[in-house]
């Protein structure tokens, strides 16, 4: 029996407004449980809510980067339910009339290829406050800094159909919220996470399958690992004769399995109905231009012009579009440099390596892009070959000089272009070497193009790794074979 995997998902994104959505209480991470919830966040009696523009701002962005319908009319709900976390005794939130109607997205996978996914809609809610479990024997502690922070919640209709899709979603949505500005999207902060849905069916069956929802996944690796354990559970489990139930479960990074938090039957009934103290937010067509008219360029439009324009693989424009400030960087690399591919190379390849190993993003490299730029013109135009071109790079992260040519100069890297100074190196090497020299003429010829590295290095050596490599390629193979 052959199974098809279907997944949907529900991502939680907090909007990175100064404020709460209800309140005037800051939404700064990191201060001191309970030093950033006030009165209304508490839901202590006599106090009202009073709704953040900026969040609907936000909301309405994201819908307009998804190409949704943003509804003229939303409605703020009290879904009610009892959790230390929710000291108002209700979570408010928008459960008929969200803000943001159906859109889509489309997604790239590694191949570059693309698909689309359709979002169902996306609503404004609050957060809840945090139990906290360490440091506490025997009783929980509550931090209610976070309850009241607003958060978008984004549903997908079940379109992903396997676990690299559903990465792939989520990055998406990652590069559209921090390409606008409108999260942070720190996973490991929790400004965004996710609840995972997955079912199975056998492969040609159109009615979906049983799903089980997996809760509050926080990283794009988690996400991949908690639908692969389900998806082998959930096969297993109906080839040995049972069924799938309904339910919500947990994934345990620490033993890479998801487990049963609680089923269908024990599931509240939220019991929704309008808030009372808030109005229906009402957006007219004026307010939705004004905000449409401050969209950037989002992460699908640059990764197309990158393709079309730019001539980049779809690989590359992939990578390189997913986050605004790589984007950036490169563009300003590029214009600095002229050229698309050699400028795609190195901030791929020479730049990411570097911030990875030390940890750094993007935004502070310690290499600016002109500098990158500079450095790239100058084996361009042949000042310096590959090799030197690392070891300028190097410099200049270190902050040894301010520009490519002040390390070339410095180090004494300019390429050595010139015919007979080569020849003379290899003259030299030649007289040098007359065992490597005997076995280069007695070998098949086949096998000299190899031998010949050798002689290359001891070259580069001779000239200090400054000498043209394809012309010393080129010399070295003519004289060596007039000595045939
Ligand atoms: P509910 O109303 O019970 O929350 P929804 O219909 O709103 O359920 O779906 C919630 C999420 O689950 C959506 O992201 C949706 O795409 C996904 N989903 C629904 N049915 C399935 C299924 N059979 N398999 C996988 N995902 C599903
Ligand atoms: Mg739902």
């Amino acid at each position: 029996m052959q199974w098809e995997t279907v997944i949907g998902l529900e991502v939680h994104v907090q909007l990175a407004t100064r404020s709460k959505i209800f309140s005037g209480a800051s939404t700064a991470f990191g201060a001191e449980p309970n030093t950033q919830a006030c009165a209304v966040d508490l839901g202590l009696p006599g106090v009202l809510p009073v709704l953040n523009e900026q969040a609907v701002a936000m909301a309405v962005q994201f819908g307009l980067a998804v190409h949704a319908d943003i509804a003229e009319v939303s409605v703020f709900d009290r879904k009610n339910y009892f959790y230390p976390d929710l000291p108002k005794g209700y979570q408010t939130s928008q459960m008929y009339h969200p803000i943001v109607g159906p859109g889509d997205v489309e997604i790239t996978l590694e191949d570059g290829s693309t698909k689309r996914i359709r979002i169902h809609h996306a609503h404004l809610e609050e957060d809840a406050g945090k139990s906290l479990h360490e440091d506490f024997h025997g009783m929980t502690g509550i931090d209610l800094n976070r309850a009241g922070t607003p958060l978008l919640e984004i549903v997908s209709e079940p379109d992903m159909r396997s676990a690299k899709e559903a990465a792939a979603y989520l990055k998406a949505i990652h590069s559209i919220v921090t390409y606008l500005g409108i999260s942070d999207g720190n996973m490991a902060e929790g400004s965004m996470r996710c609840d995972v849905n997955v079912s199975v069916r056998p492969k040609g069956q159109e009615a979906f399958g049983t799903r089980a929802e997996i809760k509050n996944v926080n990283s794009f690796r988690f996400v991949e690992r908690a639908i692969a354990f389900e998806v082998e559970r959930q096969i297993e489990l109906i080839e040995d004769g049972g069924s799938v139930v309904q339910e919500t479960r947990l994934f345990d990074p620490d033993r890479d399995e998801t487990r049963s938090m609680r089923t269908k039957e024990e599931a509240n009934d939220y019991r929704y109905f309008p808030c009372p103290d808030l109005l229906p937010v009402v957006l007219d067509q004026a307010y939705l231009d004004h905000l449409r008219g401050q969209l950037p360029e989002l992460p699908a439009d640059k990764r197309e012009r990158f393709q079309n324009e730019l001539g980049l693989s779809a690989y590359d424009a992939n990578v390189i579009s997913a986050s605004r400030d790589m984007a950036e960087f490169f563009e300003a690399v590029h214009s600095e440099c002229g050229d698309a591919k050699q400028a795609a190379n190195w901030v791929q390849g020479e730049l990411s390596g570097a911030l990875n190993r030390e940890n750094l993003s993007i935004a502070n490299s310690p290499i600016s892009a002109r500098q990158l730029g500079e450095l790239i013109s100058r084996v361009l135009d042949d000042t310096i070959n590959g090799k030197a071109a690392k070891e300028v790079f190097q410099a200049l992260w270190n902050g040894q000089g301010e520009s490519a040519d002040e390390v070339i100069d410095a180090k004494g890297l300019k390429q050595v272009t010139d015919t007979g100074a080569i020849e003379a190196m290899i003259d030299q090497v030649i007289a040098d070497s007359p065992a490597q020299v005997a076995q280069y003429r007695d070998s098949e010829p086949e096998k000299r193009g190899k031998m010949i590295g050798y002689f290359v290095g001891q070259v580069m050596k001779a000239s200090r790794g400054t000498a043209n490599p394809q012309q010393v390629n080129g010399l070295l193979k003519e004289k060596l074979d007039a000595l045939l």
